[in-house]
């Protein structure tokens, strides 16, 4: 299965990605975890990423895309999540995906109100104190979601593979959502 999680930061998605990965037995590509990595390891692009994570700021989408044909080059499945956050990077991804003959399967959108975002986003920044868990970064990176990546929502919906779950649930109940919606889509295959 080739799956696209899609919701705001907070939503609970790389949560659920890492599950219905291991589920599917499938790799989980998650574009923050890669430069997060890259930061860590202190490479290139790490460097040149740095002060965009910092900030809550988007990396560019050539950048990003570059990333991504590598990352999914030999893949015959994935569960991504992060990426596309652009119109630009959903046509990229679309295109690439098209050219190779492996069209995406299904996107799941978690869905959840900006105040239950914020408030799991100031939790988790109390745990685990991530860089662009800032007031100044969670309210950038949830105004870029709302600006770019709901143009990606409507993309995906209009093209009718979106199906969404109720991301304000617990996350067993999220879970069981998005295995039953993951169910249809494997039975109409
Ligand atoms: P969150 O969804 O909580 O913001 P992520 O771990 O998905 O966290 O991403 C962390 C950061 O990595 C983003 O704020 C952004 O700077 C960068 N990033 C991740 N994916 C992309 C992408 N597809 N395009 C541009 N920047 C990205």
């Amino acid at each position: 299965m080739r799956i696209l999680i899609l919701g705001p930061q907070g939503s609970g998605k790389g949560t659920q990605a890492k599950r219905i990965a291991a589920e599917y037995d499938a790799p989980h590509v998650a574009t923050g975890d890669i430069l997060r990595t890259a930061v860590a390891n202190g490479s290139e692009l790490g460097h040149q990423v740095r002060p965009i994570l910092e900030r809550g700021d988007l990396v560019p989408d050539d950048l990003m895309v570059g990333l991504i044909r590598e990352r999914l080059a030999d893949e015959n499945a994935f569960v991504l999540d992060g990426f596309p956050r652009t119109v630009a990077q959903a046509e990229a991804l679309d295109a690439m995906l098209d050219e190779i003959g492996k069209p995406l399967d299904a996107v799941i959108l978690l869905r959840v109100s900006d105040e239950v975002a914020t408030g799991r986003l100031e939790a988790r920044a109390r745990e685990e104190g991530r860089a662009d868990d800032s007031p100044e970064a969670i309210r950038n990176r949830l105004r870029l979601y709302h600006e770019l990546t709901e143009q990606v929502v409507d993309r995906y919906q209009l093209a009718g593979i979106e199906v969404i779950v109720d991301g304000e649930q617990t996350m067993d109940e999220v879970f069981a959502d998005i295995q039953d919606a993951l169910q249809v889509v494997a039975a109409s295959r």
